[in-house]
């Protein structure tokens, strides 16, 4: 049997999870194994939607488990379920949770763990991986070999699948308990998302660097995102100076977006930011720098002065719309 870690949100699982559930799919596939997934609380409304994955039997991890995010509660759990349900592999998304609790239920357990792949087959005793690596640069191909193999899926590395005939969904609680002394996570505050969509799933991110000059020179790119029904995104330049939050840093210590469309404004292209901007479908870099990096890489490229160009982009794309100009 293979579990699956699934992540969700007020019933609604997270794609980076149904893309890790159609890997799981094929491994077991390839493995004869039916397909398990677990969450940690009780989620049984997840079972529906889970279903639809190919999904067997959902375990719900409660007990002395919290059901807030706490990676080594979760991490204790989950190895304690794979022990008591003799899970032939885990796999999860390559999140931050994700990776976090593989890492911490495959040590507990003292299993291999593959993170961040990006393809997977399953051999007689081992799994065959390809997996990204220095930042999302480099390509490793590796063999997973253990008694119980722990994988993480890469953002935008499957295409998530649902099952042509999904079958009733069973669910299982598993009461975990926790040894003594384990730290807990407190939640002290919680703070909503400021409106709009998300830089990690957007499908248009307007993104901004050392170019853009100020914190109000992001005016124009907010413009064009909400124009366009996207996110603003920015270079680490653009977090150090102050004038955009971290949330918003696309690259290796930022999101990795995978857009349909990302516009690049005075960002020079750094491997740090290409590696965060990489998974973008096109990319259209606005620069007055016609050999930078960023320019050289993208499919499209307006050579100028950003701000220039992005008044005239907003005013096609409001004629365009039929929307009158804000000023
Ligand atoms: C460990 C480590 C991790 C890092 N992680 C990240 C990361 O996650 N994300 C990230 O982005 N960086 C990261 N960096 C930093 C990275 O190396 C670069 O320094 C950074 O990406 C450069 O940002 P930039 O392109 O905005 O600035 P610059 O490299 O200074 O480029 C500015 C660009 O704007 C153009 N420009 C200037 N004025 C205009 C104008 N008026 N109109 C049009 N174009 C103009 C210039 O021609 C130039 O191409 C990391 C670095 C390290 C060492």
């Amino acid at each position: 049997m293979l579990l699956t870690v699934v992540e969700a949100e007020a019933g609604k699982v997270a794609n980076g999870s149904l893309e890790a559930l159609t890997l799981a799919r094929s491994l077991a596939a390839d493995g004869g194994d039916t397909l398990h997934a677990v969450t940690f609380g009780a989620h049984e409304d997840l079972a529906t939607p889970l279903s639809e994955y190919g999904v067997d039997t959902l375990h719900l991890v409660t007990g002395d488990v919290s059901e807030e995010y706490s990676p080594q509660q979760w991490g204790s759990g989950l190895a304690d379920l794979v022990a008591a349900t003799g899970a032939a592999g885990v796999l999860a998304a390559a999140s931050d949770r994700g990776d976090e609790v593989l890492a911490d239920a495959a040590a507990r357990g003292g299993h291999a763990f593959g993170s961040n792949c990006v393809a997977a087959t399953a051999g007689d005793d081992s799994w065959e991986l390809t997996r990204l690596r220095g930042g999302g640069i480099l390509l490793e191909d590796a063999e997973l070999a253990d008694s119980v193999k722990f994988l993480s899926v890469a953002p935008g590395a499957v295409e998530p699948v649902a099952v042509a005939s999904p079958a009733q969904c069973r669910i299982e609680t598993y009461a975990a308990r926790l040894p003594a002394e384990m730290p807990a996570c407190t939640i002290v505050e919680r703070t909503t998302r400021g409106s709009g969509v998300s830089l990690a799933t957007a499908s248009v991110v307007v993104s901004g660097g050392r170019g853009v000059g100020s914190a109000e020179g992001f005016a124009e790119l907010e413009e064009l995102a909400a124009l366009l029904g996207g996110a603003v995104g920015c270079s680490r330049v653009a977090t150090n100076a102050g004038w955009r939050p971290h949330s918003d840093q696309v690259g290796l210590t930022g999101t990795k977006i995978t857009a349909d469309l990302y516009i690049a404004c005075g960002i020079s292209g750094a491997t740090q930011h290409w590696v965060g901007c990489m998974g973008a479908k096109t990319i259209l870099a606005i620069n007055n720098d016609p050999e930078a990096a960023l320019v050289l890489r993208s499919d499209y490229a307006v050579i100028g002065d950003l701000h220039e160009v992005l008044r005239a982009v907003i005013e096609r794309v409001r004629a365009r719309k039929e929307i009158p100009d804000a000023a």
